[in-house]
């Protein structure tokens, strides 16, 4: 069987691994020089967005075999809103590099791969659905989706990040949301060591020209005064597939709609896709069906940016120092409780309250 993967990102190496062990030795194409992406970064992966499961990277390794060192684990997760701080402690989850670097996930997943990765190849998805018997799209964008007429756009946003030289906690991560600076989006400071983090502003609906004041605000308000090592600037899309097959192409990661449109946050569903689009293929079965708990998580997390979308400085304060409400409390630290999938019809309610025309993206 021939088998092409568009995108060496996390979701087409996990693909190609997948693959790789039902005995297909899939063609990788890479637009890049090599895997990861120029400026390094740090993702965090939250537990509480993923429960029941444990652990992401031990369910990861119990399911599909793929090994991925963290880079650490998250053990206090800081939530600053106005005028109050909360503080979460536990095993929250991990902080994952993502880059060029040796430890970076992208170069981790790369390095367990038997095939070769084509690089500095632009592919395109229709010439290749003729050539190959099936094309996994994993290219980290929506565009193939939107040329399917498949793609519905639930955010864009405007993201500038910083990597920024000062002291910091390896096993903390901290966000900020200020409507002042960040509208209905966030601040964070993520580490990648003790000297070294990536501070990111994540606006959305704004345009390009406002971005650089908001900046501005988010480093005066917060009085960050660090020192800048490297910049960039990138606009995300966010939103959703109708379908993730579309004749012999699979949508992967965030080409099949699967980072989700609340923070953003789309590693562990994307590296999911991807094996499970490797899964489909080589053994017979409905891809669709395989990722649809993946599609209600994200379409979930689109009614809690709905809530935040309608909210102010002074409503999300209070939600956010509902978190230290004992009984909420008590279940974030200590159980293993889907919080999100209980608060889910609270929150449906509160957006039908709010919004006299329900959205139907939200239906799950
Ligand atoms: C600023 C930012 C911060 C984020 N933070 C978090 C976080 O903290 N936690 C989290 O869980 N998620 C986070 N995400 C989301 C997460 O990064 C994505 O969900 C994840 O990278 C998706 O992986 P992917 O493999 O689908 O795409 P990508 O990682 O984007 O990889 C796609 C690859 O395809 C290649 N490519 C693209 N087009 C072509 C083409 N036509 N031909 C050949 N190659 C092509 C690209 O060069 C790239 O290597 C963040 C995203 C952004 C933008």
């Amino acid at each position: 069987m021939r088998v092409a993967i568009i995108g060496a990102g996390p979701s087409g190496l996990v693909c190609a691994l997948a693959l790789e062990r039902r005995g297909i030795k899939p063609d990788i194409f890479e637009r890049g020089r090599r895997v990861g992406f120029t400026v390094p970064r740090v993702d965090i992966l939250l537990q509480l967005f993923q429960r029941p499961q444990r652990d992401q990277l031990r369910y990861l390794f119990d399911h599909f075999g793929f090994k991925i060192k963290p880079l650490a684990k998250i053990r206090r997760y800081i939530i600053h809103s106005l005028p109050h701080n909360v503080s979460i402690k536990g095993d929250l989850g991990y902080l994952m590099e993502r880059g060029q670097s040796r430890d970076a996930v992208e170069t981790q997943l790369a390095r367990q791969l038997r095939s070769k990765i084509k690089f500095n190849i632009h592919a395109g998805y229709r010439a290749l659905a003729s050539e190959y018997d099936y094309v996994v799209v994993a290219e980290g964008n929506h565009l193939a989706a939107k040329d399917l007429k498949i793609w519905e756009t639930a955010i864009t946003a405007w993201v500038k990040g910083a990597i920024v030289l000062g002291r910091f906690d390896t096993e903390a991560a901290a966000v900020y949301f200020n409507m002042d600076y960040a509208k209905h989006g966030f601040g964070s400071i993520i580490p990648f060591s003790r000297e070294r983090a990536l501070l990111a502003l994540h606006v959305p609906y704004i345009d390009h020209s406002e971005l650089t004041l908001c900046w501005n605000k988010f480093m005066e308000q917060e009085n960050f005064r660090p020192e800048i090592i490297e910049t960039f600037e990138l606009h995300h899309t966010g939103g959703f597939t109708a379908r993730q097959q579309v004749d012999n192409i699979l949508l992967a990661g965030a080409s099949g709609g699967f980072t989700d449109s609340f923070l953003g946050l789309g590693l562990f569903e994307g590296i999911l896709s991807g094996a499970l689009a490797g899964k489909a293929i080589a053994e017979g079965l409905n891809y669709e069906q395989l990722v649809s708990h993946l599609t209600r998580q994200v379409k979930r997390r689109f009614a809690f940016r709905e809530a935040l979308n309608s909210m102010d400085n002074t409503g999300l304060d209070r939600l956010i120092r509902a978190i230290t409400l004992p009984g909420i409390k008590q279940a974030i630290y200590n159980t293993n409780i889907d919080i999100l999938g209980l608060l889910y019809p609270y929150v449906m309610q509160y957006v039908r309250a709010k919004n006299s025309r329900p959205d139907d993206r939200l239906k799950i």
